[in-house]
């Protein structure tokens, strides 16, 4: 846990991102060390315990590929592996590569301040560390600070909450209690079915239903393993190429809008009974064409109509109003089969809007729900949060929140404009939650390692984005956005999930293979659209 007083690089979060980083800067023979604010690595999968937490995207797919001993050594247990295998993977990588003597737990950076006479960044911690980096990493996820509740009357409740992003390490034991779920996102789609068989009662509020496809899960089957192991690099190339950063999905150019009804019915239905996000690969234009959206929407709806016995819950669980897949598709085990249970009731939140929490339970505008317990699933300050809840300040004491109070600017979603050597894993403007992350992680990881070993061989101590590259990327992202059906619900990529937070599209639409190809080009370019001065300058 000892690091030099001056390091080569300061890195925030020990998740997938901090984890890699890590090992990378040791074996390039830089002094490189992280703080994270828990007590164990894992980001994501350190925080977010709640009962059916799991990876939507096959196993096999979401880990790490920079290791050929590590991908020989692991085996996954399920097809969607569970939160604990997840927690465990990352363990075993931290112990495996021997990263834990270079990290700090249970300390939150609170600031990252640039010195322009040095070049050099001041960071500090919440512990009262302050440490002298050439280079500062923020890898603070871009799920990783909970969306706080906020409803009227809710300290006067005297039973226990909890949040999905915050779950208790001991667990919680539901049985013989009358639960209340607030939000219907993935959290609460993987949750609410592991509740339900153990509470007394769940009741649900649902603001706005979400499409889920059923994941099919199970214990991983053996001539995937065989299949995948067997063609391994070739996957792994095919992964980084992909719109999405995975191939499970088996994507098609065909357009849904040039087939017969039957053979769309039929490609739906195989792609259904395969599970999880084969779905997306079904047509090259679901997620731009109105029309083949709306033949998605049509399909996934037909399935809740049969998988909900009561049609009048039924039809409250069926999305509209918009697009399919502009909220993160989930991913489900028997999600709205356990609609079907008798301890099960749905409150539709746009029906009977949610007044105030009261002691002992939750008040809509027609009803009390008497509750014993009340889990918030409600979802997160995505991408931006973890950052901007850091003093982080450039050039001239540039405050990164004030830069981005209308919304983030970054170029490439790895720097930003006046804020020289910082840089970002799986930013806002780079593809990160559109993907499979641990893909998107690893080429962030890879470019910006790359990026300070080119530095370091020219005798170049700062790079910084220059605000017109910045600004031609910003107008890209957009550009790209506007062609896609994103941008007409409101989801966290736009940050309408958070009261106040300005609405922009923040990831990067174009597609992981795209947007690899352009950030390797700009590196070949010796770093086109970048500001390069020597060391101390
Ligand atoms: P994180 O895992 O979020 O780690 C960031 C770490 O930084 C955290 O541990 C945090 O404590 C720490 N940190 C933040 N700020 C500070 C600070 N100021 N000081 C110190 N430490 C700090 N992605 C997929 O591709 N597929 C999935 O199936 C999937 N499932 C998900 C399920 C859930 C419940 C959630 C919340 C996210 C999921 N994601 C998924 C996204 C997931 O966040 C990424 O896949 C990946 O785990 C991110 O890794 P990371 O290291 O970049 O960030
Ligand atoms: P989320 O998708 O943002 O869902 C939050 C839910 O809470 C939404 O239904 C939202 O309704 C509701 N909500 C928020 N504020 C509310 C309020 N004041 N009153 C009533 N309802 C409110 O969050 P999440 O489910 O935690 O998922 C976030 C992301 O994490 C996912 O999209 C995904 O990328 C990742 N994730 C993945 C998995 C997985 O399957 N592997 C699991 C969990 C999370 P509105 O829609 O109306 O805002």
């Amino acid at each position: 846990m000892t690091h030099p007083a001056e390091l080569d690089v300061a890195v925030v979060g020990a998740g997938f991102s901090g984890l890699y980083l890590l090992h990378k800067l040791r074996g390039m023979g830089l002094s490189a060390h992280a703080w994270e604010a828990g007590d164990g690595v894992g980001g994501t999968w350190y925080w977010n315990r709640y009962p059916g937490a799991r990876v939507d995207i096959e196993s096999q797919e979401y880990s790490y590929s920079f290791s050929e001993e590590l991908q020989d050594e692991w085996q996954w247990s399920e097809r969607y592996a569970a939160q604990p295998e997840l927690l465990r993977y990352l363990n075993h990588v931290a112990d495996r590569f021997d990263l834990r003597r270079d990290i700090t737990f249970n300390t939150r950076v609170v600031s990252a301040h640039f010195n322009e006479g040095t070049g050099r960044w001041t960071v500090t911690t919440d512990t009262g560390e302050t440490i002298s980096a050439r280079f500062c990493v923020m890898a603070t996820g871009c799920l990783s600070v909970p969306n706080e509740p906020n409803f009227p009357g809710q300290a006067d409740f005297k039973g226990p909450t909890y949040h999905t992003g915050r779950w208790p390490h001991e667990g919680v034991d539901f049985t013989g209690k009358r639960v209340a779920v607030i939000g219907t996102g993935s959290s609460a789609i993987q949750s609410i079915p592991q509740i339900a068989k153990q509470a007394a009662e769940v009741t649900i509020f649902q603001r706005t239903p979400n499409y889920s496809v059923p994941a099919h899960n199970g214990p991983i089957d053996p001539e995937v393993v065989k299949a995948w192991n067997a063609n391994r690099a070739e996957n792994r190339q095919l992964q980084r190429l992909s719109a999405g950063g995975f191939i499970s999905s088996d994507s098609t150019e065909q357009l849904s809008v040039e087939v017969s009804d039957e053979e769309r019915r039929q490609t739906y239905e195989k792609r259904w009974a395969k599970g999880g996000f084969a779905i997306l690969g079904a047509f090259a234009d679901q997620m731009i064409d109105p029309v083949a959206n709306a033949h998605a929407a049509e399909f996934t709806a037909a399935k809740i109509r049969e998988r909900v016995k009561d049609p009048v819950v039924a039809e409250k669980l069926v999305p509209r109003g918009y697009p399919w897949g502009t909220k993160r598709l989930c991913v489900d085990i028997d999600y709205y089969e356990t609609y079907n249970r008798p301890n099960v009731t749905l409150v539709d939140l746009r029906e009977t809007p949610l007044d105030r929490i009261t002691a002992t339970g939750v008040q809509t505008s027609e009803a009390d729900y008497p509750v014993d317990a009340i889990v918030f699933a409600i979802g997160f300050d995505a991408m931006t949060g973890a950052l901007t809840r850091i003093d982080i300040r450039g050039r001239d004491g540039l405050l990164l929140k004030d830069e981005w109070a209308a919304g983030p600017r970054t170029y490439l979603g790895l720097m930003v404009a006046g804020f020289p050597n910082l840089f970002m894993v799986t930013g806002p403007g780079s593809p990160s939650v559109l993907s499979n992350m641990v893909v998107s992680i690893e080429q962030h990881v890879d470019w910006i390692c790359d990026c300070i070993g080119w530095l370091g061989n020219r005798q170049l101590g700062v790079i910084e984005a220059s605000p017109e590259a910045q600004d031609a990327w910003v107008a890209h992202v957009n550009e790209v956005a506007d062609q896609t059906l994103y941008q007409q619900a409101n989801s966290w990529y736009l940050g309408a999930n958070v009261p106040g937070k300005p609405r922009v599209f923040m990831p990067y639409a174009g597609g992981v293979g795209v947007y690899r190809e352009l950030c390797d080009g700009i590196a070949a370019r010796d770093y086109e659209g970048f500001v390069l001065q020597p060391a101390g300058g």
